[in-house]
């Protein structure tokens, strides 16, 4: 039975993934009813959006609640056929709060092309901390592909998956959204240098330098308190 204070938040987290959607159509990181998204309420559930139903016309209450097993306790539509990838992660990275899974246009052809997203832009590194890896293959919404993108995630905020699209956890949804949007253009500017001679990688040394300063000083510059303590 969920308490007051978690009705609160589930009505919040329902409204951050209606709006988050009609903002992932306006960027073309979805297309129809594809992909899927996530908040974590706690540690016992999830709001999660329903599956086959297309983003312009979700209703706050059309987002379903699941608990970490994937019981529906709120909503009356059938929750997200990716539910148990969602939850997977939850599981594996206890910093994630919420789940963004695409299907975006150049990260889903490298996905296709099994290619990882080399460490080629500075965004890009400073988020991931290196390359965007392609999880093994396995069918849509069985827990073969939920383990295969956990492996693929380790350490890192996002995942390709095989022949489909895109993983990304954050801190909060609009993390994960912006963690999908750098992936993308990442992928963008890949098949780009693809067709002209090839991306310079950028030196490992420098990837972690970048990567560290994201996690020390500019991921907390992004926060709306900012409270990057200078000094
Ligand atoms: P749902 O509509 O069930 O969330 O599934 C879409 C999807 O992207 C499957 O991988
Ligand atoms: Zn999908």
């Amino acid at each position: 039975m969920l308490i007051l204070q978690d009705d609160r938040i589930i009505d919040a987290a329902r409204q951050q993934i209606v709006a988050a959607g009609l903002k992932m159509i306006e960027q073309k990181m979805i297309a129809g009813s594809w992909g899927n998204l996530s908040i974590k309420i706690n540690t016992s559930c999830c709001a999660i959006t329903p599956s086959g139903r297309s983003y312009d016309s979700l209703n706050t209450e059309d987002i379903v609640v699941v608990d970490m097993q994937g019981n529906k306790i709120e909503g009356a539509l059938i929750p997200s056929s990716e539910t148990p990838l969602h939850l997977a992660v939850y599981e594996a990275i206890p910093e994630a709060q919420a789940i963004v899974h695409t299907h975006s246009i150049y990260a889903s052809a490298c996905a296709a092309m099994h290619k990882p997203i080399p460490a080629l832009i500075e965004d890009l590194v400073q988020i991931i901390g290196g390359s965007v890896d392609v999880a093994e293959y396995a069918l849509p919404g069985t827990e073969a592909l939920a383990a295969n993108a956990v492996k693929a995630l380790q350490n890192k905020k996002a995942a390709l998956l095989a022949n489909h699209g895109v993983v990304c956890w954050g801190s909060s949804l609009n993390s994960a959204l912006m963690t999908a949007e750098i992936v993308e253009k990442a992928a963008q500017i890949y098949c780009i240098c693809e067709t002209m001679g090839g991306a310079k990688l950028l030196p490992e040394a420098d990837i972690a330098v970048m990567h560290d300063f994201y996690k020390q000083h500019y991921s907390k510059r992004q926060t709306e308190k900012g409270d990057e303590v200078l000094g």
